[in-house]
């Protein structure tokens, strides 16, 4: 009899296996193992030092890992520079976004990748598309801005978020890195900033959400792998954890514990 229930193991977009990465002596990952899977949030959690930025840029074409391995689309690689993650599918935003302020929204929007039409010496950038094309896009991310003419820099920081999230969709990426999206926004923006990294799970692109903060993690998150100083402490599916435990595990239960006693002695 055939077993109906059994469905194979999905491919993971991305895949790290025991990763490490060293600078010198100085040990930046250890044993790291994570996937990311087309239309889920994997939440990569930790405090400063934790290893965070190594691991994206590692994901993102920056660094390479010096031990374990890295598949994409099931396929081991490394990868070269950050054009070849792109090529891949893999594109990343940071948090210090490269933006120019001063240019229209539609201008940042397709920075680096101007379209153009006619021809030869005529050449010249295809402006009404770039417009049409940035509130358009946009509008699929459900952000309804009236004028993609003003300046990206009368952006909130949010919203200047929310541009590179429908950028990077636009642009056809498959996996999306977001460093810290929330990390300087106060609570509404934020909230607005984890919409639209569900609108683009929706999509069905696999997102990386790199934050400190486990409730705006616990908010859209399908897995949770925690670090701290380089190692992974803790890898979940949702259905394992609840908001409380990945809250102690990042405050660091113990850890707090310890000081509170010296904290009453003193
Ligand atoms: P996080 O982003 O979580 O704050 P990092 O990945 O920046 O953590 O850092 C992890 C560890 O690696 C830290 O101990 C840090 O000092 C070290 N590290 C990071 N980048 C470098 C580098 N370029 N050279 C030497 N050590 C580094």
């Amino acid at each position: 009899m055939t077993d109906t229930t059994h469905t194979a193991p999905r491919t993971a977009l991305v895949e790290l296996s025991d990763v490490s990465k060293h600078y010198g002596n100085v040990r930046a990952l250890e044993g790291v193992s994570l996937q990311v899977h087309a239309g889920e949030i994997t939440c990569v959690l930790g405090d400063n030092g934790a290893g965070k930025s190594t691991l994206i840029k590692i994901i993102a074409g920056l660094h390479q890992h010096d031990g374990g391995t890295l598949a994409v689309e099931g396929e081991e690689t490394r990868l070269a520079n950050p054009r070849d993650a792109l090529d891949r599918g893999i594109a990343t935003v940071y948090q210090d976004l490269a933006v120019v302020p001063l240019m229209p929204v539609w201008r940042n929007f397709f920075l680096g990748s101007e379209p153009r039409k006619g021809a030869g010496p005529f050449k010249r950038l295809d402006v009404e598309y770039m417009r049409r094309t940035t509130h358009a896009e946009l509008l699929r991310m459900g952000i309804d801005l009236r004028d993609v003419d003003q300046p990206i820099g009368t952006l909130s920081g949010g919203e200047r978020q929310c541009v590179a999230i429908a950028r990077a969709v636009h642009f056809g990426a498959k996996v999306l890195i977001l460093d810290e999206p929330t990390a300087a926004l106060g609570v509404k923006q934020s909230g607005v900033v984890l919409k639209y990294v569900a609108a683009a799970r929706d999509q069905g692109l696999g997102v990386v959400l790199i934050t400190h903060n486990p409730h705006h993690a616990y908010l859209v998150g399908d897995r949770f792998v925690l670090l701290k100083r380089g190692t992974m402490v803790g890898s979940y599916e949702r259905a394992d954890i609840t908001l409380d435990e990945l809250t102690g595990q990042m405050a660091g239960g113990e850890e707090l514990d310890d000081l509170r006693h010296e904290l009453e002695r003193g």
